[in-house]
């Protein structure tokens, strides 16, 4: 390298992406300084406020961002909102290089009449819903109803059906909120279908997700014989994983199963399905009401095969009678700075290998950088991967570095006149301790705070 001086680097979110980048970037350089800049006033992203509470073994990355957060060339500034407290030329006035990983906030709307009638929500608020988020906290949905209708087969509509269906015996042992696990006591809700545009062969979850629906107890499974049409005959030409996910769902949908698991599915109390080839055309209200009383899917048929399946409208529809809706169909980035360029139609910011393009010294990682696809694996390594780019940047001299930079001490005093207060990372674990303390007398492993101004006050004193 050319410079004498260290490299600061400045994060901005806090979820898998940025963690992971600023580890890379610590372990390859003696040198560099990194600093996480942070929204919400807890850290963490979709670890803790997206993946479902009954996968706790998923949440121990955690520990490996909190080595990361307590090193001693990293610091973290919670509490801080990026393009609203602090714009992006100003972090780049004060950075070597910016690397944007502020995840998908934003979701895709179903685009069809009658998405805003109550009892529809979208998966995004949902799962903030269950899973604390300040935002989502009064959703209260209605779950007053049979029948669920969740629109998308990927893992998030998995999570949610499994939510809504898991005895609450197992539920009250996670880190699931309060006042989710009192709603979910009293939930009427005993069938839930999950509806995809495409067929078996194209399903988005992965097997783990469905083998849990496949377990969960009190429920037993309940599919149209006629969707698997053909499908048997297909699996010797499917990849490996995609064909024992598949071989599942027959044997799920098709088998007569043993006696034991005969009795098991005789005594549930619920059940779950996936309906297939069907596409959203309309929520459909109660007459004279503003409250859903079912939806009206287009039924759909295949052209083509295997992942590139196009669904093609047959011109029929399907009237389902159902009084809660999830649509899970994506989520999505969203622009948080004028200044940085965004590609709408993709929702992503451009990039080539994590460098935005023309914008030197900026760069993205995560959901924001490749849509918002794939698990914490995935993110992991397109975040290494912008991370290596930003190192080979440092080393070819692409990147300036010829002046020192003041990082965070000119962005502390900006957000002080500012009147923005930073929570730091010995601030959270205060807010960690208590909530799993009040995790403990319940028999949870976490109580979480539910909202900003509680994280806050327990932040801070
Ligand atoms: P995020 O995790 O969303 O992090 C972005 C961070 O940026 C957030 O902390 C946000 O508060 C912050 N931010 C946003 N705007 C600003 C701003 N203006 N200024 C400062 N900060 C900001 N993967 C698995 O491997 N296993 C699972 O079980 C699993 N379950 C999932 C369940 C759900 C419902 C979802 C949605 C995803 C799940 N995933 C799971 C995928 C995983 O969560 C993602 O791969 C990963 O979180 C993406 O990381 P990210 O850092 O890009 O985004």
């Amino acid at each position: 390298s050319l410079s004498s001086c260290s490299p600061k680097v400045c994060i901005v979110g806090s979820g898998p992406a940025g963690f992971y980048t600023a580890q890379h970037l610590i372990k390859a350089r003696q040198d560099v300084e990194v600093d996480i800049y942070e929204r919400l006033p807890v850290p963490f992203g979709l670890v803790r406020f997206g993946v479902a509470p009954d996968h706790p073994e998923v949440k121990n990355v955690i520990n490996t961002f909190t080595q990361t957060a307590k090193h001693s060339r990293c610091s973290f500034y919670g509490n801080v909102n990026v393009g609203k407290n602090v714009s992006i030329t100003e972090l780049q006035q004060a950075y070597h290089a910016v690397v944007l990983s502020y995840g998908a906030e934003g979701n895709r709307s179903m685009g069809v009449p009658g998405e805003d009638l109550a009892g529809v929500y979208s998966a995004k608020d949902f799962v903030g819903w269950y899973n604390g988020l300040p935002s989502c906290r009064e959703l209260s949905p209605d779950l007053s109803c049979e029948t669920a209708v969740i629109l998308g087969q990927g893992n998030v509509a998995l999570d949610v059906a499994r939510i809504l269906l898991s005895p609450i015996d197992i539920l009250k042992k996670t880190d699931i909120t309060q006042p989710t696990l009192e709603a979910l006591a009293e939930s009427q809700v005993r069938r839930v279908l999950i509806v995809g545009r495409r067929g078996p062969i194209q399903i988005a979850c992965t097997i783990k997700e469905l083998r849990e629906m496949v377990n969960l107890p009190d429920t037993r499974p309940d599919m149209v014989a006629a969707d698997f049409d053909g499908v048997k005959e297909a699996l010797k030409d499917l990849p490996r994983p995609r064909k024992r996910l598949t071989e599942l769902m027959l044997k799920t949908a098709l088998e007569v199963p043993g006696e034991k698991e005969q009795e098991r599915r005789s005594k549930a109390s619920r059940t779950w399905g996936f309906r297939f080839f069907r596409s959203p055309v309309e929520v459909l209200a109660e007459p004279g009401h503003s409250r859903i009383a079912g939806i009206r899917l287009a039924i759909n048929k295949l052209e083509g095969s295997g992942d590139g399946a196009q669904a093609v409208l047959t011109g029929e529809v399907e009237d389902v009678p159902c009084g809660l809706v999830v649509s899970s169909i994506g989520y999505k980035s969203l622009p948080i700075d004028p200044s940085v360029p965004f590609d709408s139609r993709k929702a992503i910011v451009p990039n080539t290998m994590g460098r935005v393009k023309q914008a030197a010294g900026l760069y993205c990682s995560g959901w924001l950088k490749t849509g918002p696809t794939g698990v914490i694996a995935t993110t992991m390594n397109n975040s290494f991967d912008t991370a290596r780019s930003i190192l080979e940047d440092m080393d070819s001299g692409t990147l300036d570095m010829s002046a020192a930079k003041p990082g965070s001490q000119s962005i502390s005093a900006l957000l002080e006149k500012r009147g923005v207060e930073p929570v730091t990372f010995s601030d959270w674990e205060k807010i960690d301790n208590v909530e799993m303390k009040r995790g403990e007398s319940r028999g949870k492993p976490r109580e979480k705070l539910l909202t900003v101004e509680e994280m806050l006050h327990v932040a801070w004193t």
